[in-house]
């Protein structure tokens, strides 16, 4: 299938310069919503995994799915100060400032598999952030899944020691 036909791109947003990959479009038709969700988690069952772990909050919309339909378990990434229990937290940086991402202190255990989801890998900044949580609870980062993959942003150079699958790629 080729889901490209169900991606919007919005030009100049959220500024100038930026063409945005609206996959809500995707996500409006059921059946390619879930072809596209099966497909990835094709690629998560052969990856041996125990836990997805999705930031928030288009992580959740790929992430959950497939951890329902591994029956694996999925542990949300959130911004600082969403979590209401004690967390360990990564600073990341975005075009403009900072950011910071926390996990729950015991949402991982240390040498738990993990699949890390999200809707799409940009400059890689988000899921490298999510990468340290991971680790530092102890995890092993098994596989990260994207619906999309923006080769012109080198999101995957820093990240060449993972299994990475995206569905579909924008040069
Ligand atoms: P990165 O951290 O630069 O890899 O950016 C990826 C993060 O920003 C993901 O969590 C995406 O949801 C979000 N993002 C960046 N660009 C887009 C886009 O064009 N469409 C949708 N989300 C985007």
């Amino acid at each position: 299938m080729d889901f490209k036909e169900y991606i919007t791109i919005i030009e100049d947003y959220p500024k100038e310069g930026v063409r945005f990959k609206d996959i809500t479009t995707l996500m409006q038709n059921g059946p390619v919503y879930k072809q596209a969700i099966d497909e990835m988690t094709a690629f998560a069952a052969n990856q041996d995994i125990d836990v997805v772990v999705g930031p928030e909050a288009r992580g959740f919309v790929v992430g959950c799915p497939i951890a329902y339909s591994l029956e694996k378990a999925f542990v949300p990434v959130r911004k600082k100060g969403k979590l209401p229990r004690e967390t360990v937290d990564a600073d990341y940086g975005l075009e403009y400032g900072e950011s910071s991402l926390s996990i729950h202190k015991d949402a991982i255990l240390p040498g738990q598999n993990v699949l890390i989801t999200d809707d799409l890998l940009a400059t890689g900044g988000t899921v490298e952030a999510t990468v340290k949580l991971v680790e530092e609870l102890g995890g092993n980062v098994a596989g990260m899944a994207f619906m999309i993959e923006l080769l012109y942003l080198n999101g995957r150079e820093n990240l060449s020691q993972y299994d990475i699958f995206s569905l579909v790629a924008f040069e």
